[in-house]
């Protein structure tokens, strides 16, 4: 289904299903993202450039029918729309197909040149889509043209670090006065990770500029999330909030390979997209593509139980960090 006008005119047919699924520990609908009380519990992202290669239609196609018929959501990240040749009909197969009618498909876009054709089929195919900050000027008409089209989950993502603090703070001052926010979801801080050659920025260490951004957001009624890779510091920053302990039960640390899976464009699977290339004895990651039962070949490969066993007594033990990062 490569013609957009086929695809347009089967979305006039779409229909939100009431479906109830669980993610995480959570209830949602496919139609919203995974927050409660404005506070997000898993997000990654991925430094896309222009060099690189996509993933086939088919080969997506294969492996979403591998995955267990529990999948609630799939995590898109692009940059420019026109990136994936065939991104319409991956978001499309999501929402119709015979096999798991359930999966909700989100996207994160980078927002430039968002036509309103676009929007419109954003708007219709995804349950939540976040837009990276690039800047206001591209940022938030992107924001204001999908917010438009009627979608409610509608968030920015933010890379938080010590060199882009004073940019989300500001972030948060102008989703309270600029008209082109004013039905923005959330916004969502991505803690920095130290990887890759062309990152020149640093994690936001300080917990003094943790509490502030916290307290910031409270005071001014800001809707933000983080990735679950900043909870502790999250956890941190909030230790004498007065419903602590409420907040507390929306946030959820690390939880690569017990709750999410990342695929790579080469269909190759690692617990989050930061450990690609990372762990250590994981080479390529593993074959999901070619693999004979995801349950068996996968989730249960010795790889894979390790890494979450590991994860799961560090967390028993009170130390929410990121086992594989210095964040
Ligand atoms: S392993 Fe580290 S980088 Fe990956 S999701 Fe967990 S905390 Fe984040």
């Amino acid at each position: 289904m490569k013609d957009i006008g086929e695809l347009i005119v089967k979305l006039k047919r779409v229909k939100r299903r009431d479906y109830k699924g669980t993610v995480y520990n959570f209830h949602c609908t496919p139609d919203e993202n995974y927050f409660l009380n404005g506070i997000l519990v898993h997000n990654c992202y991925k430094s896309n450039t222009s060099v690189g290669h996509n993933m086939p239609v088919e080969t997506f196609k294969c492996i979403f029918n591998k995955l267990p018929h529990t999948v609630g959501q799939i995590a898109f990240g692009i940059g420019d729309l026109d990136g994936h040749p065939d991104l319409w009909e991956i978001l499309w197969y999501c929402r119709e197909n015979d096999y798991n009618p359930n999966v909700a498909p989100n996207i994160t876009i980078n927002g430039a040149r968002l036509t309103d054709r676009d929007a419109g089929l954003l708007a219709e195919l995804c349950g939540a889509l976040a837009v990276s900050n690039y800047g206001p000027d591209i940022c938030y008409p992107a924001v204001e043209k999908i917010t438009g089209q009627g979608m409610k989950q509608v968030n920015i993502h933010q890379i938080l670090s010590e060199e882009s603090f004073d940019t989300c703070m500001q972030l948060m001052k102008d989703s309270k006065t600029d008209p082109r926010l004013e039905k923005l979801g959330a916004i969502v801080f991505l803690l920095l990770k130290p990887k890759g050659s062309r990152n020149k920025m640093t994690p936001l260490r300080d917990l003094e500029k943790w509490k502030q951004l916290s307290q910031y957001a409270f005071d001014n009624g800001v809707s933000i999330g983080f990735d679950s890779c900043s909870s502790p510091w999250f956890l941190d920053s909030i230790a004498s909030h007065p419903n602590f302990e409420t907040i507390a039960m929306s946030v959820e640390p690390c939880e690569s390979a017990c709750f999410s899976a990342y695929i790579n464009v080469d269909g190759f699977f690692v617990p989050c997209s930061f450990c690609e290339g990372t762990l250590k004895d994981w080479g390529t990651g593993l074959d999901v593509a070619n693999c004979n039962d995801f349950i068996t070949d996968i989730w249960y490969h010795e790889r894979t139980k390790l890494f979450r066993q590991a994860l799961i007594e560090k967390k028993k033990g009170g130390d929410f960090h990121c086992p594989v990062f210095n964040i």
